[in-house]
């Protein structure tokens, strides 16, 4: 068995990953690259393997840099079976349905070519067989089991075995004690472990202080008095603040009034589906929903699904919130939004996701003093602050943990997803705490399962 990178190598997009059990052709997760661009010319490119020739997919999550070429996989030739949890697969299916309007914009706009179109993506749909955690499921040869990696709603990491060995991958590893999803399971005894970076080289504040600092940070902005921007990531980010600041609003009278609206159309149309897999809570949420508490519906809250709406939101006074997408500010309404509240110094901008390089969210993280959106120069005057401790991806120490859970370590571990030095010294921590065998694989680089 071997298995061949694809994507999200030395980097943390497009996540693709060929495992070839020596009678089976396997892909884990098939995602887009994203930096500056939604859609970067690196998608258009062909896989390096023959997509016909694929026995199957198991995608790990539904983010788009970890399922958004699979419209294009079935495009060009894939007629298998895609296999995920049931929350994955429909999240999917709404993320692959937002990419396309997304390209279909921008081709409008720039001339950019689309990746797939809407029949490809209703193909794809028809190709996926949806799955329950911890209950093995065979593909020839190979039997597979999805455990919660606690990441986004229905995320899994994956465990394959054939031929007397096993491999796993981690898809992304959750952050610890999240608000509404379970921790992440432990691993099982593994050969060999894919295992995700992303924060390879840092550590989060202390998530008891989660809530905490998302609450000063939300105050200090509306005693600015300016509009306060959150970008997120429709999937969780968006679903876990809203949870938080739900719970602020019953626990802390003393906050003042104010309106938030949520102006993602995926985050709303992604509702029904957090609202149908109650079994995937943690404690707490399950709690909450047994006793009739909605927490995506509070008073100051408004859905503002249409673009008419998202435009209104401009002339409702400050001081007010707004969470948008898309997370990392390479596209979406946040982009508007940007445009008009960077420039005031009453305003804040709390950002709450990992932000890639080349994207907008990564400069103004970074401290640019002057960004340029939709050809306009914007000056930044507004307040930046940043939530480590809110990111969707466990940090050092529990990545350092978790590839140990089993209480055996892998005797290899490959990192991928995530940028050189953030992969390097997760690598360099795994060797030294473990002894085990680590590897940083370059794109397309071939390693076996031993
Ligand atoms: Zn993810």
């Amino acid at each position: 068995m071997n298995v061949t990178f694809f994507g999200a190598a030395h980097e943390v997009t497009g996540s693709c990953h060929l495992v070839d059990t020596g009678a089976e052709k396997i892909l884990f997760d098939c995602g887009m690259f994203q930096g500056g661009q939604f859609n970067e010319q690196k998608n258009h490119e062909d896989f390096g393997f023959d997509p016909a020739s694929l026995d199957a997919v198991v995608v790990s999550h539904a983010h788009l840099d970890h399922t958004g070429r699979i419209p294009k996989l079935v495009r060009d030739g894939f007629r298998g079976p895609i296999y995920g949890t049931h929350g994955t697969l429909e999240l999917a299916e709404l993320i692959w349905k937002d990419a396309y309007h997304i390209m279909k914009y921008n081709n409008k706009k720039t001339g950019d070519p689309v990746l797939y179109t809407e029949e490809d993506v209703t193909r794809a749909m028809s190709q996926c067989h949806a799955q329950s955690y911890r209950t093995p499921f065979s593909i020839g040869s190979a039997t597979i089991v999805l455990k919660d990696a606690g990441h986004i709603f229905g995320s899994s990491f994956i465990e394959l075995t054939s031929g007397g060995k096993t491999i796993a991958f981690s898809g992304d590893m959750g952050n610890e004690n999240v608000p509404i999803l379970q921790d992440s399971e432990a691993l099982s005894p593994v050969d060999f472990l894919i295992c995700e970076s992303t924060y390879g080289d840092r550590l989060h504040e202390d998530e008891r202080m989660r809530k905490d600092i998302l609450l000063e940070l939300v105050k200090e902005g509306v005693r600015r008095g300016g509009t306060i921007m959150m970008p997120a990531f429709s999937l969780e980010r968006t679903q876990e603040i809203l949870y938080m600041l739900d719970e602020m609003a019953e626990e802390d009278k003393t906050l003042p009034q104010f309106p938030i609206f949520l102006d993602s159309p995926l985050a709303i149309d992604a509702m029904p589906t957090y609202t149908t897999y109650t079994d995937y809570y943690d404690k707490d949420a399950k709690e909450k929903h047994m006793q009739g508490n909605d927490f995506f519906k509070f008073k100051q809250l408004t859905i503002t699904r249409t673009v008419e709406e998202s435009k209104a939101i401009n002339t409702v006074p400050s001081p007010k919130m707004i969470i948008a997408g898309s997370g990392m500010m390479n596209g979406g309404r946040i982009m508007h939004h940007a445009m008009r509240y960077l420039s005031d110094p009453k305003s804040t901008l709390i950002i709450v996701g990992y932000q890639a390089e080349g994207t907008l969210g990564r400069r103004l993280y970074e401290g640019a003093e002057n960004v340029r959106i939709f050809n306009e120069h914007i000056p930044v005057h507004c307040t930046i602050k940043a939530i480590g401790a809110l990111s969707a991806h466990g940090d050092q120490d529990k990545m350092l943990d978790w590839i140990g859970s089993s209480g055996t370590a892998p005797q290899k571990v490959c990192f991928v997803h995530g940028d050189d030095h953030a992969a390097t010294e997760l690598a360099h921590k795994t060797r030294d705490r473990y002894g085990v065998k680590t590897i940083v694989p370059e794109f397309g680089e071939k390693v076996e399962v031993e």
